[in-house]
């Protein structure tokens, strides 16, 4: 008869320490297999075969392959649907069960969902656990059990009900005693998985505590490295969110709201799951956006001829990732002055950020458009100008990005006048808005 084990199913957690559902499967009576599927349902969608993303994923899963044989185990990765990955398992090994860490987007859980019912349908338990934030779904709520819309209040809330068991580290690491022994079997390389590989250095994932002592002050100034640059390691579970809560507890605590933000936006899509396609205010359904293609290409190329955007877009084009009051910056010009449909912004972020996950970037876009919840009064409008003389003033951030800035051609070449677009935002915003009342 064939040994009975556990998987350990990787998704957005793709680190040994401190992992929930792999110190839960560790601590069942099976040896543990982890594994990772390459999902093709998500890669044959991405249209870029350079894709970032797809290369760091690549990239930590054989550091964890390595990581796992040097503990004696084995990582088992596919290049396959989920179904057909799990067919496969479940007819090479006697699976007693199956142990993973909760996913919150819709596509994760419609797959969870039909994998739950294969496994119950063949007898094996499926267990999954909350690690990728630190408040989930209804664990933070008014006091009458409905579900914050306003970050304020819920971050009191959040910061009142934190102790340390929240913050309590799973040693996961400590058990891999209990890992399945096989034979390893090299994972598909990016070339055989239609990828290409490109020369990139990826952010670090170590926390730097003089970035977070200084973050208060530095966080708003896109040219100096004021900001962790952690997201892309938030993004896929390469770091613990309980360890980086714990340093934003200890070394500041501006920082540890910005993972709080984190959580919120999570909670919001969850209570809120309309928001993945429309505005969370339904009003804001009914703006009537100009969406006009040429300026769409010129503003996703950062050549709008307002320096901060532009520098902004090319940051985001060449690096993947844009500093945070720039990217509010840019969301709102593209909203505001050129009156375009936050969704198509929301989807070109989608496709070219590192850090890119469907809660947070839905909340900063809908934030920008004024059609989320708690977000910036649509009569708000960013002037680009002023921006730059408040946080970019001696243009260091606007001259690594842009080196045309300071020839005379760029500087006539506005998409648009600043005053004439805030003036017409607000009486396209007024007057839709007004229509739906
Ligand atoms: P730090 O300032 O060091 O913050 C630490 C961590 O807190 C971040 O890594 C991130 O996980 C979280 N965080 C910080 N700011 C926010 C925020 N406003 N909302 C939610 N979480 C936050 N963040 C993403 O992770 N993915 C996205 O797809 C994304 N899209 C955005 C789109 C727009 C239009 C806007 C305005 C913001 C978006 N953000 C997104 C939020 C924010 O810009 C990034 O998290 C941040 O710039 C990442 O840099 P950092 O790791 O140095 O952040």
């Amino acid at each position: 008869m064939k040994q009975k084990i556990a998987l350990f199913w990787h998704r957005r957690d793709l680190r040994i320490e401190d992992n929930a559902g792999l110190y839960h499967a560790l601590k069942s009576p099976y040896p543990v297999l982890p594994i990772f599927i390459f999902d093709t349902h998500i890669l044959n969608k991405l249209e870029d075969k350079k894709d970032a993303r797809v290369q760091f994923i690549h990239q930590e899963i054989e550091a964890l392959q390595k990581a796992y044989t040097l503990s004696g185990g084995t990582l088992k990765v596919f290049y396959n649907t989920p179904e057909i990955a799990f067919e496969k398992l479940l007819n090479a090994y006697e699976v007693a069960a199956v142990y993973t860490n909760h996913d919150y987007e819709a596509y994760a859980i419609e797959r969870d969902t039909k994998i739950r019912q294969l496994l119950t349908y063949k007898g094996v338990d499926f267990y999954s656990f909350k690690d990728q934030c630190i408040f989930e779904k209804d664990e933070v709520v008014k006091d009458d059990g409905k579900p914050y819309t306003v970050f304020t209040p819920y971050s009191r809330k959040w910061k009142a009900k934190l102790n340390a068991f929240y913050l309590k580290a799973y040693p996961s690491e400590k058990h891999l005693q209990k890992l399945y022994k096989e034979n390893n079997i090299p994972s598909p390389s990016l070339a055989a998985m239609g990828f290409e590989k490109q020369d990139l250095s990826f952010p670090e994932k170590t926390i730097q505590t003089n970035i977070l002592n200084n973050y208060h002050e530095q966080r708003d100034i896109p040219a100096v490295r004021g900001t962790s640059k952690l997201s892309l390691h938030l993004r896929f579970g390469t770091v613990s969110i309980r360890k980086l809560a714990q340093a934003g507890l200890q070394h500041n605590e501006k920082w540890l709201n910005e993972l709080i933000w984190r959580d919120f936006y999570m909670m919001i899509l969850h209570h809120f799951p309309h928001v993945q396609h429309s505005a969370f205010k339904k009003e804001y359904n009914h703006i009537a956006w100009r969406n006009n293609e040429d300026e769409f290409k010129r503003w996703c190329e950062g050549k709008t001829g307002y320096p901060i955007v532009d520098a902004g877009m090319r940051e985001l084009n060449t690096t993947g990732f844009m500093h945070n009051r720039v990217r509010m910056i840019v969301a709102s010009f593209l909203c505001k002055h050129l009156l375009i449909d936050w969704r198509w912004g929301e989807a070109y972020f989608a496709q070219k950020l590192l850090d890119f996950e469907l809660s947070s970037n839905n909340g900063g876009w809908q934030w920008a458009a004024g059609s989320g919840c708690d977000a910036a009064p649509y009569f708000r409008v960013f002037n680009p100008e002023l921006q730059t003389q408040k946080f970019d003033p001696k243009a260091h951030y606007i001259r690594k990005w842009l080196p045309e800035f300071d020839n005379l051609n760029y500087q006539q070449s506005k998409i648009v006048d600043h005053a004439f677009a805030r003036n017409r935002a607000l009486e396209v915003y007024k007057e839709s808005l007004g229509k739906v009342k």
